[in-house]
């Protein structure tokens, strides 16, 4: 069930419905039904962001060495970025941002303060919309490129990496981050900060899964992640895991010259 095929019988039975509700009356809300189906099929198919299945996605380092990398979306969040900021200058690491365009406004003296203390400016589109995935090129091209302007006229750094939100991706969305020659970055320790409730049990998680050369994913919007991030730290130190940049266990470049 690729892409394709599952967007061919979305359409079919689109069209379906409507000769249906043309000739024989039904409701068309009985739509409702493909487009509800077509979501999960397309969230199902394409969610696992290391599957690489629409799109290249760089979501590991390659090393032996016990270097790890960090990361946040969702922010700039004026009440627990500040936070998340001051725990990694306790602990001398940095980190990469993945910043939603519209959460900028108003957060312009926390995004300059992210980039002066050298940590890593990302993109995370503008709109982070949980419809996101059914825009087309275009309407993906505008996401990223609002957000990319928001943060050049702020910082005067033009972002090169990029991550989908929710780790979805589409066709549409390979296209545009081809044109717009991103990177795209994911993880491979999704610590589920915002979705699981206990604190113990998604630090669990990612004591886990970290690995030499991971990336992990939290978010910079809630005081269990700071709590969290603490004892993340903690644990590396304690065990050996030197925490970097993404550029550095990535090997690239996150912003054009
Ligand atoms: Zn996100």
């Amino acid at each position: 069930m690729n892409f394709k095929n599952t967007s061919f019988i979305f359409l079919f039975a689109i069209i379906g419905t409507g000769l249906w509700h043309y000739f024989y009356g039904i409701s068309l809300w009985w739509a409702l039904i493909p487009v509800l189906l077509y979501k999960s099929t397309v969230i199902y198919g394409s969610a696992n962001i290391r599957s690489n299945f629409y799109t290249k996605a760089i979501c590991k380092g390659n090393t032996t060495e016990k270097i790890i990398a960090i990361t946040f979306d969702d922010g700039p969040n004026a009440q627990f970025t500040p936070q998340i900021l001051k725990v990694l200058d306790e602990h001398n690491v940095t980190a990469t941002f993945f910043v939603i365009g519209k959460n900028i406004e108003g957060n312009e003296e926390l995004l300059k303060q992210i980039d002066s203390k050298g940590h890593i400016l990302g993109n995370h589109t503008f709109s982070h919309s949980f419809f996101i995935d059914f825009k087309n090129r275009k309407g993906f091209i505008e996401e990223l490129t609002k957000t990319m302007a928001a943060v050049y006229r702020i910082t005067g750094r033009q972002m090169r990496l990029f991550r989908p939100p929710y780790g979805v991706t589409t066709p549409h969305l390979a296209n545009a981050v081809k044109d717009l020659q991103y990177c795209i970055i994911g993880w491979d320790v999704r610590s589920m900060d915002t979705t699981k409730d206990s604190e113990q049990l998604i630090l669990e998680r990612v004591k886990k899964q970290v690995k030499p050369g991971s990336i992990i994913l939290f978010h910079d919007t809630s005081a269990k992640t700071v709590s969290i991030l603490k004892q993340t730290l903690n644990f590396a130190s304690e065990n050996g895991f030197k925490v970097v940049s993404t550029e550095r266990l990535l090997n690239l470049k996150a912003y054009e010259l």
